[in-house]
């Protein structure tokens, strides 16, 4: 069986997680959490870096900065993972749904304007597969309309839009660290990037249960306490050991994906030039991160055929996202601004193909070559 995914595991994480065990010290903000929010800032060149669980905890804290109230509309793909739009929802805002551009899966940019209300609050673009948005658009569209940008970049790690890193160009920016993210920080993690230092007192209290616990520390003021709202989103030194370990190897892992997610599309091209498949887009001014090589097949019957086919020569393919629009939870608390053309269209097409970091070119071939038996055979 070729399973469809692999946790990242360099081999240096588990020395850091022995030291941790060592050091006395196993909860949040030690010696790993320091040292990985320091290569994050020095990487991404952000004002601030905090770690956190999850990305959909950096979410919900980029939800608390921005002040997001009752009533306040929220702009994003209806095309993502739930946690995009639940941060939100979780404040009482209504999700505004936009249609995605089908050469990348991600927010059509040209939309936006039509979508934005006296209401809006923020635009929260999603670099799906690691492919950046418009930005330069969507950063245009806020400033002419006041409005905040945050970045779901869970999928964004070392991936570039016009040479500046993905969750660096809005005023927030997310990251995830879950075990089928290019890197993880065992298992589950997530990372807040602030760009706009007006958040980063205010971050740091929340993430501390509303508590400036963080400038006690730092001896900033002589006693701590409760100041704000907030609650516990710092993840443990183990998990930042963890993450350490990716860190350090961040380039091996990224050219290891690079160079299979390339494997994938020449082996694929010949398909594609047969009208059978289309394979990802990477616009001109991306450079992606190898996050995950899809492909679309002519239609939802077709992509179950394929699956079924794929599943029986133990290859884990798998598809995703159902639309929130359509979700029950989503039918209730969002809605969709003009036409879905795209969006429901497009994710009825798409498969994803195992991709890890390590995933032999022998595997990505059989892969291969059992894609080509079925459009042979039908
Ligand atoms: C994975 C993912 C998330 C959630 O990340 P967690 O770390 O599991 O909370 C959010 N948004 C997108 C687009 C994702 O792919």
């Amino acid at each position: 069986m070729i399973p469809f995914n692999k946790p990242p595991f360099v081999g240096s994480e588990k020395q850091h997680i022995l030291d941790v065990l060592g050091s006395g010290k196993i909860s949040g903000d030690g010696a790993f959490g320091h040292r990985c929010q320091n290569w994050f800032i020095d990487t991404l060149g952000a004002v601030k870096t905090l770690l956190t669980p999850s990305c959909t905890h950096a979410l919900e804290m980029a939800a608390l900065l921005i002040d997001v109230q009752a009533g306040d509309e929220i702009i994003m793909p209806s095309y993502t993972f739930v946690s995009t739009a639940n941060a939100f929802v979780l404040r009482g805002a209504k999700i505004v749904f936009v249609d995605i551009d089908p050469s990348t899966m991600n927010i059509n940019a040209d939309l936006i304007e039509a979508a934005i209300t006296e209401r809006t609050k923020a635009i929260v673009p999603v670099h799906y597969a690691g492919v950046g948005c418009d930005m330069d658009k969507i950063m245009q569209l806020a400033e002419q309309y006041q409005l905040f940008v945050i970045e779901d970049a869970a999928q964004g790690m070392m991936s570039r839009f016009k040479g500046k890193m993905l969750g660096t160009i809005g005023h927030l920016g997310a990251y995830s660290f879950h075990e089928t993210k290019n890197y993880t920080s065992g298992g589950e993690g997530g990372l807040l990037i602030i760009n706009d230092s007006r958040f980063i007192e205010r971050a740091e209290i929340i993430r501390e249960k509303g508590t400036n616990r963080s400038q006690f520390f730092r001896g900033m003021v002589d006693k701590y306490t409760w100041t704000d709202v907030g609650s516990s989103y710092l993840p443990s030194e183990l998990q930042c050991a963890y993450l350490w370990g990716q860190l350090e190897n961040a380039e091996l892992i990224n050219q290891d994906r690079l160079s299979s997610w390339q494997r994938y599309a020449s082996q694929l091209c010949d398909l594609e030039t047969q009208g059978h498949i289309v394979c990802p887009h990477i616009p001109h001014d991306c450079m992606h991160n190898a996050h995950m090589f899809y492909i679309k097949v002519a239609d939802l019957a077709q992509r179950t055929a394929l699956l079924d086919f794929l599943k029986e020569k133990q290859i884990g393919a798998v598809f995703h996202y159902v639309p929130l629009h359509s979700s029950p939870f989503g039918m209730q608390h969002c809605r969709f601004i003009s036409e879905d053309q795209f969006t429901t269209q497009e994710s009825e097409k798409l498969i994803r193909l195992p991709l890890w970091y390590g995933i032999s070119t022998k595997e990505i071939d059989h892969i291969c070559n059992t894609i080509c038996e079925y459009f042979n055979k039908t």
